[in-house]
Parts: C-alpha cells; structure tokens; sequence
C-alpha cells in the first residue's frame, strides 16, 4: 500500500485532525491501494496561506524559468511512468493500457506548455499619435483553486496545472477522494524538479470542507473545477457574489448521429470505442447513438457485437479491454440506469449486467450495455449515465438527427459518422457542442487545441487546453508609452 500526505508549503503533512482514509481496488476490493492524509478547512486554509505567500516570489520568476521546471517534470513523469500507470489503474480501475496512455498524455502536456512559456506575452496595439507605444503584457491573476474529478487523475489536473503555473500563478488543488494518488505523485515530481515551497499546494479531503473552504476563501483570486454539473453549479454560485473568475467544466450526454450511407462496421467500432472505452467513465463518451431508421436495426446489432468483444475484467490483467466501474455507488447507478430505460419503454437488448463470477468476484464490474428503442425525452436519453451504457435513437431525416442531438441540456462533445462531407460540414455548423468529430470517436482530444463544453456543459467563457488554457490563468493590462519629448 501506498502512503500519502499532503504537500503544502513544500512539505509533506498530514491532517490537522490527523484524520486519515484508505482507497481499494475497484477491481478487486480486498487490495487496499492507497492511504491519505484527510484535509480539512484548516489544511486548506494553511494551503492558501502558503500559496499566498510564495506569489511573489514565482511572479517575479521569468516565464522561461517556470516552463524549465516544467519540462524537468514531464521528464520526471516519463521516467516513472510504468510505475504510475500501475497505480493509476490499481486505484481508479483503468486498463493498463488506459492508464498508460494517460500518464504519456499528462508527459506531452507538459512538454506542451513549456514551450508555449517563451510565448506567454502581450501584443502591441497601433497608437493614435506618432512616437508613442501600446502594448499590453499578461500577467498572473494570484492564488488559483483547482479542483478535479478521478475519471483523469493525472491528465486532466495536469491540463489545469501546467497553464496555472507557467502563468505565474500559485495553486491550491484539491483531487477527487476517489483517486487522488496521481495528484501527489505529480506534486513530488515538482518538488523533485525544484519548484519553490508553497507554489504547488496538493490538499486532499472531502468536496464539502476543502472544496467549500477554496470555493468560499477570499484568498483565491480564480477558481477551475472539472466534475458533475450539480457540483459545478453549486460552486459557480459560491463564487459569484465575490465575482471569483471561475471556469466549471462539467458533465455530457454526447451524441454520435450515424447516417444511412456511413460504414456500419466502422459507425459500430467508433460508438462502441467512445461509448465502452475506460469504461463510460469519460465526459466524452458517446452516450447516445442518433441512428438513421434505415439502417437502426442493422447498427445496432453491430453495435451489440462490438460490446461482446468488450473483456471486463482487472485492467492490470493481459487482455482485459473494460475494468470495473470505479466504486460501487457508481456501478449501482450505471444498473440503476439500466433499469429505469427498461421501465420506461426502452430495451436493454444486451449487456447492463452486473458481472461477479471467478476473477470478477471481488470487485465493480458489469458488462458493456446496448439500449434499444430509446426516445430522446426519456431519462436515459437525457441524463448523463457515467459508465458504458450506450442508447440507440432512430432518427427520421437528416435534419430530425440533428434536432435530436441538440434537444439536450449539455453540449460537450458531438460526433458523426458519414460518407456526405456536405451533411457533416452542415453538422459542425449546428450542432450545440463545444467539440465536433467527423468520422471518428467523439471521445479523444489533442492538447494542442481549445477544449470545453457549450451549454450545461461549462461556463462557455475560457477554453482548457491548447494556448488558449493560459487566457483564464492570466489577466491582460494595457500599457500606454509617450516618448515624444525631447
Ligand atoms: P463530482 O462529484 O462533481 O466531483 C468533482 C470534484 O468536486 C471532486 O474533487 C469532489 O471532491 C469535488 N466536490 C464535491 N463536492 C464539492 C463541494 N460541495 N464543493 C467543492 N468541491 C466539491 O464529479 P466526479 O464524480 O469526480 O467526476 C465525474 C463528473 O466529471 C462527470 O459528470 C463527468 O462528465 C465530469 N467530467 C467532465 C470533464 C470535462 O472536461 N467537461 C472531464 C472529466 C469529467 P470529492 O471527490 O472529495 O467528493
């Protein structure tokens, strides 16, 4: 078992209460993987205070400096990476392959932003008058709050991380309690590649004390929260009456509209990919599948035969492709799910099952579900399931496809799959998604370009990744030079 504390002020602590908690293996419960240091208000409070204090200091540090120990991290990470995919699949339940891909992606983002530290500048702006100057110059906003889901534990903290810091900014990160050992094994690397004390600050300990206590802290200058759409609008109002900058990402329920000329072999492996890959559990997933009455039937017994080929089973086991859902509060709602589509009219017509023989005993598993006969109004259309459930809706023309997909509340990432460039060029044009894929999964992002959600799916003003990510973590000033005189 791994042991943890928290990392403040450069060090490693444990709780002001000394209160500690341990996470299992989703894949087999009786493996205890990891023990923590539970924060509170107090752990978090001396976070912001350390956070506050080193300000300063790594303000005034060049953009270049702060990129090098950037690119020392990702160094740091590359070299340990086999060591933190296997605990990164111990404790939330990924494949190892998964887990793999995650921790090489968290290296790039790295790399990524360090070499958009010697770009982190302003512009000049044309004067009015001759022999004058306008520029502007960016700089950091201060203490900046992270807080993040355990569907990403290592890349998706990294894609908030890398901009914050590059920026000038300190941070305060809170992980999710379900997986939070990425996290601090990303902050002994910075330690490790001389980051200067109290610049990074990894407390860990309950959404409702230390995320409450960086949610309502005077002492956070902008807040950057990945999760649900309830905490993340719970947050959002938090924030408000102090006009805290805040960036929520947050849930999807991502349409794939398949037409009737599409390949149906290759429409049933992308749904299939988006839909049953790290188990559901990503943002992205496809979750409805919009499906052209012509050809409904035809995918959707691809559709089944693509989840048969799904191997649940341990992540760290050789040809496992699906793990166990990552506790089992989410396994009972991913089955909750399948039986409130089948109350409503709809059918399960393979898989949703949960799956607890031989090896699978001990831990979260079920097999990969495919609902048929889905109408977009019914829960299971329109309420995100974080797991590998994907529904078939039969769509009449083109058009219809795309008011299905749009007549959602979220509007994260949206795909479709055809043969008709000017139907899928007419697609990006409407569709109400902050991410549009053209025959491929809807799941899957480059780093290098913006990301986020449209509708309930964000708070639609900053973009994550990409260079635009450094635009929430900095604040433009506008400098006005006369030298006329003389
Ligand atoms: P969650 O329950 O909303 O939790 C997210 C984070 O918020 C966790 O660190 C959690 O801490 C914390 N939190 C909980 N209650 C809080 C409170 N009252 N105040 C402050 N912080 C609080 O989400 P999750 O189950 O971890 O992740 C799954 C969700 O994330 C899904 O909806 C998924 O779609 C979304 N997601 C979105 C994106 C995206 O980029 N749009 C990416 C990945 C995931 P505890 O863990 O301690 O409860």
């Amino acid at each position: 078992m791994k042991e943890y504390k928290n990392f403040i002020d450069g060090e490693w602590v444990s709780a002001v209460s000394s209160d500690t908690f341990s996470n299992h293996n989703p894949a087999d419960t009786r493996e205890e993987v990891t023990s923590y240091a539970k924060g509170g208000r107090a752990d978090a409070q001396s976070a912001l205070a350390a956070a506050a204090a080193a300000f300063p200091g790594w303000r005034a540090t060049t953009a270049p400096a702060r990129g090098k120990i950037l690119s020392a991290v990702a160094n740091i990470i590359a070299g340990r990476k086999d060591e933190l995919a296997e605990t990164l699949c111990r404790e939330e339940g990924k494949t190892k392959f998964e887990a793999g891909m995650e921790v090489g992606r968290t290296v790039d983002i790295f790399r990524f932003m360090a070499g958009l530290s010697y770009t982190i500048g302003g512009s000049v702006v044309p004067h009015d008058l001759p022999n004058n100057l306008l520029f502007t110059k960016r700089e950091p906003l201060g203490v900046v709050a992270l807080i993040t889901p355990w569907n990403f534990p290592i890349a998706l903290p990294a894609w908030k991380l890398a901009p914050a810091l590059v920026s000038g900014n300190t941070v305060v990160h809170k992980p999710a309690s379900m997986a939070p050992a990425m996290a601090l094994e990303m902050a002994k690397a910075f330690d490790e590649a001389g980051l200067p004390k109290g610049v990074l600050n990894v407390v860990v300990g309950s959404g409702r004390e230390v995320g409450d206590e960086l949610a309502t802290n005077a002492a956070v200058q902008a807040l950057s929260f990945t999760g649900s759409h309830e905490i993340g609008h719970g947050i959002y109002q938090q924030l408000a009456p102090r006009m805290t900058r805040a960036q929520m990402e947050m849930g999807g329920k991502n349409p794939t509209i398949v037409l009737a000329d599409a390949d149906l072999d290759l429409a049933a492996k992308l749904v299939a990919m988006a839909g049953f890959g790290q188990t559901g559990q990503v943002c992205t997933a496809t979750s409805r599948a919009i499906v052209d009455e012509k050809v409904a039937q035809e995918f959707t017994e691809k559709l089944v035969t693509e989840a048969q080929s799904r191997n649940v089973g341990n992540g760290m086991s050789d040809g496992v492709t699906m793990g166990p859902a990552v506790c089992a509060s989410e396994l009972d709602g991913n089955l909750d799910y399948i039986k409130i589509a089948n109350d409503e009219g709809a059918e399960c017509v393979w898989g949703g099952e949960r799956l607890g023989e031989g090896d699978l005993e001990h831990g979260h598993f079920m097999s990969p579900a495919v609902i048929a006969n889905v109408k977009n109004d019914m829960r299971i259309a329109q309420e995100e399931v974080f797991g590998p459930v994907v529904s078939v809706v039969k769509s009449g023309d083109f058009d219809e496809a795309i008011a299905l997909a749009n007549d959602i509340e979220y509007g994260l990432s949206a795909s479709i799959i055809t043969r008709d460039i000017n139907k899928a060029m007419r697609y990006t044009d409407q569709i109400e998604a902050g991410v549009v894929k053209i025959n491929q999964i809807s799941t899957g992002l480059a780093l290098q370009a913006p990301f986020g959600g449209v509708k309930h799916s964000s708070t639609n003003n900053f973009k994550e990744q990409g260079a635009t990510a450094v635009d929430f973590y900095t604040r433009v000033k506008s400098v006005y030079l006369d030298y006329s005189a003389g």
